[in-house]
């Protein structure tokens, strides 16, 4: 590991400050993915700004009925609530689908939507990698890429957003609250959040230089059944290959999809055909510009079987 400053921001704005006029700078608060990176020099910052010393670690009612979770709550705390797991109960069931209990412990819900793609060739400083270093090439294409993206992708980079969390926020339609160095708030939907790799893979999200997150805001609870399913390699401690979260009210279905892509996975509008033909056209519109590698085409058919085991009532 590398050198690195060390300062404690006092407020969002501070912090926020701090980001924007520091060279190479980057907010710590679990450090669950940023340490193991910094370990591996993937990441080198200069400086780290801990911004656990922020009053951002409360979930809250809305004045619309919704919820305000702060960016410092921790995983564990937010999958427990039990506003959570009475009204978005496909978000409590993501989160505990993640990682290990000491590392939800930990992570909190910025950390969690800001965390990095665990494609191997971006962990091995070796090997080329775009995101990791622009300009030098995407191995992954055609080399080990069975965990990467089928849809979304790019002739520059096909490495997935590896989160489950963000998944179900997708499906719940959340927004996400930041503040800049002046104290001005801007609110994104969760759906414009995280980028797509385009030409341009190492920029994930638009988190502006001088920026924080400071919330995730859900809207009024949807009701309905609501299910998050994940298929892995091995039954806990593992990414996903394919994940379904589903928002299933009476006259209204939302599918977000985990593991496939560069962010969430949704498609709007085809999900009003879901109940009039079944998955088979809902998965055709879902993944319409799929360019699946020969490693990872099977991720297509599991797509298909995982939405249609979910629309039958299979959690997990
Ligand atoms: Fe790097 Fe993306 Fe290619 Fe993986 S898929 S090697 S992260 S450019």
């Amino acid at each position: 590991m590398r050198p690195f400053k060390y300062v404690r921001a006092r407020s969002p704005q501070e912090a926020a400050g701090l980001a924007g006029e520091t060279p190479n700078a980057k907010f710590i608060a679990g450090g669950t993915n940023l340490l193991d990176l910094m370990k591996l020099q993937i990441e080198t910052p200069a400086t780290l700004i801990d911004v656990n010393g922020l009053s951002l670690d409360k979930i809250e009612a809305t004045d619309d009925g919704g919820l305000r979770i702060g960016a410092l709550v921790r995983n564990a705390d937010l999958a427990w609530d039990m506003r959570v797991r009475r009204d978005y109960g496909v978000l409590s069931r993501a989160i505990l689908a993640g990682a290990s209990p000491q590392l939800r412990n930990r992570a909190t819900t910025a950390g969690n939507l800001l965390q990095r793609t665990r494609c191997a060739y971006f962990y091995d400083p070796n090997q080329p990698c775009n995101k990791r270093k622009p300009g030098s090439g995407c191995p992954a294409i055609a080399g080990y890429s069975r965990q990467l993206a089928i849809v979304g992708g790019s002739d520059s980079c096909i490495a997935t957003y590896p989160g489950d969390m963000a998944v179900a926020m997708r499906a719940l339609d959340a927004k996400v609250e930041l503040v800049n160095e002046k104290g001005e708030t801007r609110t994104t939907p969760i759906a414009e959040f995280h980028r797509l790799p385009e030409n341009t893979p190492e920029r994930e999200n638009s988190l502006k230089a001088g920026e924080i997150i400071t919330a995730v805001t859900l809207p009024r609870p949807a009701g309905g059944t609501q299910i998050y399913r994940k298929i892995r390699d091995r039954a806990s401690y593992a990414f996903a290959l394919v994940s379904v979260a589903a928002v299933v009210a009476a006259n209204k279905v939302n599918i977000a999809i985990g593991g496939v892509a560069p962010k969430p996975w949704r498609n709007e509008s085809a999900e009003a055909d879901i109940s009039k033909d079944g998955a088979k056209r809902f998965v055709s519109a879902l993944l319409a510009d799929a360019r699946p590698t020969e490693e990872n085409r099977f991720k297509m058919a599991l797509v298909e079987r995982t939405i249609e085991s979910v629309l039958n009532g299979q959690g997990g």
